[in-house]
């Protein structure tokens, strides 16, 4: 599905999540991201460890107060909630985690983490074990799973069991932080595939958090990619692939394999010199300058705006 008319169902405005790290220093984690996402999208945030992707992420659900912005879901600020909108919104917004070694209980059974959140809710423990054995069945796993603990399960079910946990919930936006960094490559493709059937049989919408593009191209309608706090580059995917307009985008996709070798031949690898600078107290400049290879003295001097250069396509770059 692409961006349409309707109404978004999560807007993010203007958000802005500084950290003050003395009176002197501020960590600019995110600075000025606006984005929408639609019922049934899937947008992903793609960028580089520690580029603040998942504090945007930790914000919309949230788990920090952004310090200038506004989030919206479903037309309402997330930060103005009464109590029972805010009970609501923690139902229908979920979040799986990077790490599913440590995101599970390990004192906890599969039956009680799974069932955590009905549990909470007064929900009766027949009922409760009825509807854990549904969802371990949507997320490939069975009831003979329910009395065991963590540690008895490989990375990818363990990441199953996290997906289970959160679809307790019934929610409608699931934000997908890292959901398969942390697991083998072969089982990478079973978790993106099963989320696929999720979002298509259960209509969800994910924010889909990766740290390289390799990854999002077949789960994402649309992609955003995160430099230092900011957003470059958006685009529809297949619009972002074939025709990638920033130079960190160029270089993050000059770095994915390519299976077939005369492509691959074709492919020129551009290499991103030195490391992501810091975030704290950042110039007022393009983010990107001193690694770019195409820097000018302007982008030392001026940060530049996102604006759209085809329907659907924003970049901030001043050669664009
Ligand atoms: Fe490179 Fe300048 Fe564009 Fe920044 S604004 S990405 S430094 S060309």
């Amino acid at each position: 599905m692409s961006a349409n008319e309707k109404q978004p169902l999560v807007q993010v405005k203007n958000l802005c999540k500084y950290f003050q790290i003395n009176r002197h220093a501020t960590l600019k984690a995110v600075d000025n991201m606006t984005f929408d996402i639609y019922k049934g999208e899937t947008v992903s945030l793609v960028g580089e460890s520690g580029c603040g992707k998942s504090t945007t992420g930790r914000c919309m659900i949230k788990l920090y107060q952004p310090t200038k912005g506004e989030v919206f879901y479903d037309g309402k600020d997330i930060f103005k909630l009464s109590h029972a909108e805010k009970r609501d919104f923690c139902n229908k917004v979920q979040m799986i985690f990077q790490n599913p070694y440590s995101s599970l209980n390990p004192r906890m059974t599969v039956k009680e983490i799974v069932g955590e959140g009905l549990k909470q809710q007064g929900i009766p423990q027949k009922e409760i074990d009825e509807r854990v054995e549904k969802l371990l069945k949507m997320v490939g796993l069975n009831k003979d799973h329910m009395s065991r603990f963590p540690h008895e399960f490989s990375g990818g079910q363990r990441q199953r069991i996290g997906i289970a946990r959160a679809l307790s919930m019934e929610p409608e936006f699931i934000i997908c932080d890292e959901p398969i960094s942390a697991l083998d490559v072969s089982i990478q493709a079973q978790v993106i595939n099963m989320l696929k059937e999720l979002q298509e049989s259960l209509g969800l919408t994910y924010l889909f958090i990766a740290h390289d593009l390799s990854v999002v191209k077949y789960i994402s309608d649309r992609v955003i990619v995160m430099y230092l706090g900011t957003m470059v580059e958006t685009a529809e995917t297949e619009e972002l692939y074939d025709h990638p307009m920033h130079p960190y985008t160029q270089a993050l996709l000059s770095a994915i394999p390519e299976a077939d070798p005369i492509k691959a031949k074709a492919n020129q690898r551009i290499a991103i010199k030195g490391e992501i600078p810091s975030p704290i107290n950042p110039k007022n400049c393009c983010r990107f300058a001193e690694r770019c290879q195409y820097a000018t003295e302007r982008c030392f001097k001026e940060m530049p705006k996102l604006h759209e250069v085809s329907p659907g396509h924003q970049v901030a770059c001043h050669l664009t």
